[in-house]
């Protein structure tokens, strides 16, 4: 083990913390920056330039990766995308990821097309908890807004997930004269399915490297839109680190959550970082990418060198996703595809 005095083994576990003194044990890792939606609010309709497969991360870099992270006490990954399950393999190279030593939560984050034909899988690889993006419960404006006719598909996909036992969590970000007519609806799925769904501030990560949009739907504006057709709904406990800002509405089956993504309140505890699919760290979503990893691990580097450069990156965090922008070069304009979420 690297001694490093930010290491610390509370509980038996390695420990790493920032410089901020926020502990890091959560990876999003992105495993393709390629999709099978086209949704307006992340990339143009034409998509984007996808990475060559040579610039991507393979398999064995991945596991190779989050084996170091894992000694350095991340033990919760999520993978993501892109569409993670657009990438050739993926239940092979997730039965190798849940028995990496250390990793003991590994949950998936997807739009739900292609997901329905893995469940046994996801099942017995251990993967609990599955976070479904769905804007909206109407299935022309499921293809007004991800320009692909998929909705009965992934609409499927939730009841499955359900009867298959899953924790899921629906995704649904809030666009103003898109589809805030789909926040009650949504929320009357709690009702009587134990789901959670959450509503997303719309982020200026779209691809169109100009267009930066205004946040005209805050949580506020959410919540009090839910709260005026609920007037019981009830602030529930968090889990520790949550982004989300959790709701419930008494006699309900699921919980509303809601997530102040382009208002950046909940810095103060984050406890992730991400891979995108071309092997950048990034200590935070609002940053540029801190780090090649795959540049590094393709020059020849070895584990232990591996640590010491996340440990000293991760004493280089910026307080807030505020912050993390403001050292950017580029306007954020790249498209969530190319990052993950
Ligand atoms: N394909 C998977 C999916 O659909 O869940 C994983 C990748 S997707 C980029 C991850 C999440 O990012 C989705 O819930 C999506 O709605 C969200 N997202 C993409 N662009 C966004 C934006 N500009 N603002 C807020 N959320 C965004």
């Amino acid at each position: 083990m690297t001694t490093n005095p930010s290491i610390t083994t509370p509980d038996n576990r390695p420990v790493i913390y920032d410089n901020h003194g926020r502990p890091i044990t959560y990876l999003r890792l992105a495993v393709t920056d390629r999709c099978n939606l086209r949704c307006f609010y992340c990339m143009p309709e034409e998509g984007i330039k996808y990475l060559h497969k040579s610039k991507l991360l393979s398999y064995e870099e991945m596991l190779r990766i989050v084996s170091v992270l894992a000694e350095l006490g991340v033990h919760k990954v999520r993978i993501t995308g892109g569409e993670p399950f657009v990438r050739n393999n993926l239940i092979d190279f997730l039965y190798r990821l849940a028995d990496i030593q250390g990793i003991d939560e590994l949950n998936i984050t997807t739009n739900g097309i292609l997901t329905g034909q893995y469940l046994k899988q996801m099942k017995e690889i251990g993967i609990r908890s599955v976070n479904l993006s769905l804007d909206t419960l109407d299935s022309q404006r499921f293809f007004e807004i991800t320009r692909r006719d998929e909705f009965s598909k992934v609409y499927q996909t939730l009841f499955d997930l359900l009867d298959g036992g899953f924790e899921v969590k629906i995704n649904a970000v809030v666009m103003d004269g898109k589809n805030t007519d789909d926040i009650l609806p949504l929320v009357a799925l709690t009702e009587h399915y134990p789901v959670a769904v959450r509503f997303i501030e719309e982020m200026p990560f779209n691809g169109e490297g100009s267009h930066y949009p205004v946040l005209h739907w805050n949580i506020n504006r959410i919540l009090d839109t839910i709260r005026a057709a609920y007037p019981s709904l009830s602030k529930i406990k968090d889990a520790p680190h949550s982004t989300s800002y959790n709701y419930h509405v008494p006699g309900f089956k699921g919980n509303i959550g809601v997530i102040a993504a382009f208002s950046r309140t909940f810095c103060g505890t984050c406890n992730r970082i991400r891979m995108t699919a071309q092997g950048e760290l990034k200590t935070c979503l609002y940053d540029e990418g801190v780090l090649s990893i795959r540049d590094l691990i393709r020059s020849g580097i070895s584990n232990e060198e591996l640590k010491g450069i996340f440990i000293n990156t991760f004493q280089q965090r910026a307080k807030d996703g505020f912050e993390a922008e403001s050292r950017r070069t580029k306007l954020v304009t790249e498209s969530m595809t190319t990052i993950g979420g």
